[in-house]
């Protein structure tokens, strides 16, 4: 895979761009973007070796999109038709069965390959790539069966040399469980910036009050709304139970309090203190 097109190089696409100039350095980094000045950075920070376009992706061996979801839905056909019949296309976005279901007659759909890096940061664009961010990280990668396998076995051999552990999935059930283990805590956590915003409208205060528990639990809110709208909008139903959920929980501990039923909540609290033996070794 000496031609790889990295559309997207932000964070993810930045930082799988690094990994790979690491571990493959034949390889040559052809960066595609909307805006001109992103390419710029990218190239400027050794992200990318080349700017590219859409049109050039007929020199493909390897493209990998790390755009927003709801562009690469409208994207990827497009992609698909120009990848050569020896290229694979590869995604990374966060959804997965809208992605899925868009190629899903598509003649070329053994020339793509659908996966979701569990890594990132709160941070975007070029700036915010880095090396080794999928070091020891799940990668799931959905209807592994649809791909030809001789365009598969080299890229998953790439992703495991960066570091990552293969998971495999059906895009239905992977964004059932992405609701929770990821969307939820990112709503939950821009919520939770904007109940202390609308109360500490002196913002000053909010600085020198910030304990770690508070910087913590509200990092997420730094994420970017370009990247997380279409996520919530293609995974709407899912989040939207994963909410009902959260809202009940949250309701549940507020009547405790209302009763002054500390007992309880002692109990509730001291239940959820099992999460350190499931998250034990990964956090
Ligand atoms: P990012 O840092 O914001 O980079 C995305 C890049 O896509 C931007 O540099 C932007 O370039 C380009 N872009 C934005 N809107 C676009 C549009 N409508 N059409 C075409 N290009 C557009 O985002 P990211 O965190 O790398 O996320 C990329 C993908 O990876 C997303 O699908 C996301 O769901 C997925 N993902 C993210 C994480 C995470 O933690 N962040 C983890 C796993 C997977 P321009 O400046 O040129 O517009």
């Amino acid at each position: 895979m000496k031609n790889i097109y990295a559309i997207g190089v932000g964070l993810i696409g930045g930082s799988l761009a690094l990994d790979i100039k690491t571990h493959r350095p034949d390889a040559v980094i052809h960066g595609v973007s909307r805006k001109d000045a992103t390419l710029t950075t990218a190239l400027e920070l050794g992200l990318i070796d080349q700017k590219a376009t859409l049109d050039d992706i007929e020199n493909a061996d390897l493209v990998i999109i790390s755009i927003p979801v709801d562009a690469t839905v409208k994207l990827l056909p497009t992609i698909l038709d120009k990848i050569p019949d020896a290229g694979l296309v590869v995604d990374a976005g966060s959804t997965k069965a809208d992605i899925c279901k868009v190629v899903e007659t598509h003649p070329k759909r053994r020339n793509f390959l659908a996966m979701h890096p569990i890594a990132g940061t709160e941070h975007s664009g070029p700036t915010a790539a880095v090396a080794g961010l999928f070091k020891g990280k799940t990668n799931i990668v959905c209807e592994v069966e649809k791909t030809a396998f001789k365009l598969q076995e080299p890229a998953l051999k790439l992703f495991t040399d960066i570091g990552m552990r293969m998971r495999y999935m059906n895009p239905v059930e992977h964004d059932r469980h992405i609701a929770y283990m990821s969307h939820l805590s990112h709503i939950s956590s821009f919520m939770l910036g904007k109940t202390v915003i609308d109360k500490e409208k002196n913002e000053r205060d909010i600085f020198d009050m910030a304990g770690s528990g508070f910087a913590s639990t509200v990092r997420l809110a730094k994420s970017s709304p370009e990247m997380w709208t279409p996520i919530f909008e293609q995974n709407k139903t899912n989040v939207i139970e994963t909410l009902e959920e959260y809202i009940n929980n949250l309701t549940h501990f507020k009547e405790l309090m209302k009763n002054d039923d500390f007992g309880a909540i002692y109990d509730e609290m001291k239940n959820t203190n099992h999460i350190k033996d499931i998250l034990n070794g990964i956090i």
